[in-house]
């Protein structure tokens, strides 16, 4: 199909800046550059005809790093970059916060708590790295005592078979859905142009500008060039340390018993669960099978699904009869390090991805450093 003259001068016209990729990066980075620039002309190209990564497909934890995941983090990669990251989290939280109101986005600080098994001999360890964090991120978040034991919530929220609960009242839950809806009507009122169904092949930089291909046919140009494609990078970044990772999930039918509200880690983030209303959403436990789950096929497996059943009857729900309703996977983008990849690739063209587990909260800041790197 020809274009005609007036989709040429309006939908398909020469952009200033086109991003692909419509998840929370692209979508806030178009916010940021708007926010900057209000002139500029940006175009967001989707391959899906809603975002289809992880935006729209996680678990919705408004979170930045339980004790066992940034222990372990400090040890893989440093204390700095840990707690880099940890702050960038926290500030992302709060430009969420100050963009939406709460009802928009389903937020609620409801708490985030981690679950921790009876660890006997290892009880003196664990107080300390509590200890040791803490002190951290007073310095680095000036909050007081971010990590509590807060064990006597065991037998409130009905768990079985756990040692000791960790409490962060910084932490909350919200809807991702709507969060990116929300953020999507905000782009578009600013004038940013969103086409859907576009898959991008490949790109060219030349001296007069930036040329977009998909896999349609159609052609799009471009000054500058956004990649935000995440767990999708690899054909358009080749060389770049970034390896998909799916996430499964699941939610049960209502449980009016269900006891617990919050967020909730176990074993260093691998495992994720949350209320929403009185349903049981579960996730993780990709670390049974890290080969598998290194994909971009947003399906689901037996083992991984079975394994997070068998997690809420054990530790959850023990002896509550449950049906589960939903089932679902996302893409992650995940590399030897956490740091995500913020950066200018060559002269027009720059990327913001490989956001790991813990997206949500770290999309707004990677999008305002990319877009400050920017025009
Ligand atoms: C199951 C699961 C649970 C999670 N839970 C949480 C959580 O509770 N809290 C949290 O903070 N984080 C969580 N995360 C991580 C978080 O969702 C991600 O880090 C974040 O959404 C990444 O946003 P993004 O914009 O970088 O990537 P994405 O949302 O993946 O966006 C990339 C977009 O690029 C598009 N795209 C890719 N290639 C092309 C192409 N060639 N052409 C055009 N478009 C293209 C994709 O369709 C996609 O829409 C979870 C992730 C998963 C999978």
């Amino acid at each position: 199909m020809s274009l005609s003259l007036w989709e040429k001068e309006s939908f398909y016209a020469p952009a200033d800046i086109i991003i692909i990729g419509s998840g929370f990066v692209g979508l806030w980075s178009a916010y940021y550059l708007k926010k900057k620039h209000p002139r500029l002309r940006i175009t967001i190209v989707e391959r899906g005809i809603i975002p289809s990564g992880a935006s729209t497909r996680n678990a919705g934890f408004a979170c930045f790093g339980s004790v066992t995941e940034l222990i372990k983090d400090a040890a893989m990669m440093g204390e700095e970059q840990m707690l880099w990251l940890v702050e960038m989290r926290y500030r992302g939280l709060a430009k969420i916060r100050k963009t939406f109101k709460k009802k928009q986005i389903d937020y609620e600080k409801s708490g985030g708590y981690e679950m921790v098994p009876a660890l006997n001999d290892r009880m003196n360890e664990l107080e300390w790295q509590v200890k040791w964090l803490n002190s951290k991120l007073n310095a680095v978040l000036k909050e007081k005592k971010v990590f509590r034991f807060s064990d006597e919530k065991i037998g409130e929220f009905g768990f079985s078979e756990v040692g000791h609960i960790i409490e962060n009242e910084l932490e909350g839950t919200l809807h991702p859905g709507k969060l990116c809806m929300s953020l999507l009507h905000l782009v578009q009122e600013k004038g940013v142009v969103v086409l859907s169904g576009i898959d991008v092949d490949r790109f060219e930089e030349s001296a007069n500008g930036i040329k977009v291909f998909a896999k349609n046919g159609l052609e799009l140009s471009a000054d500058q060039l956004l990649i935000c494609t995440n767990g999708f990078s690899a054909s358009l970044m080749p060389g770049f340390e970034i390896t998909p990772a799916r996430g499964q999930v699941l939610v049960t039918s209502e449980v009016p018993s269900l006891k617990l509200k919050g967020a909730f880690h176990y074993n260093e983030g691998f495992y994720y669960f949350r209320n929403v209303g009185n349903r049981l959403l579960i996730g993780g436990a990709r670390n049974i099978a890290i080969e598998q789950e290194t994909t971009t096929e947003m399906t689901v497996t037996e083992d991984i699904q079975t394994t997070l059943e068998q997690f809420v009857s054990k530790h959850i729900l023990p002896g509550t009869y449950f049906e589960v309703t939903d089932r679902w996977s996302g893409i992650m983008g995940v590399g030897p390090e956490k740091m995500p990849v913020i950066k200018k690739v060559s002269p027009n063209v720059f990327c913001a991805v490989r956001m790991s587990g813990i997206g949500v909260a770290l999309a707004p800041v990677a999008a305002d450093t990319i877009t400050d790197l920017m025009r």
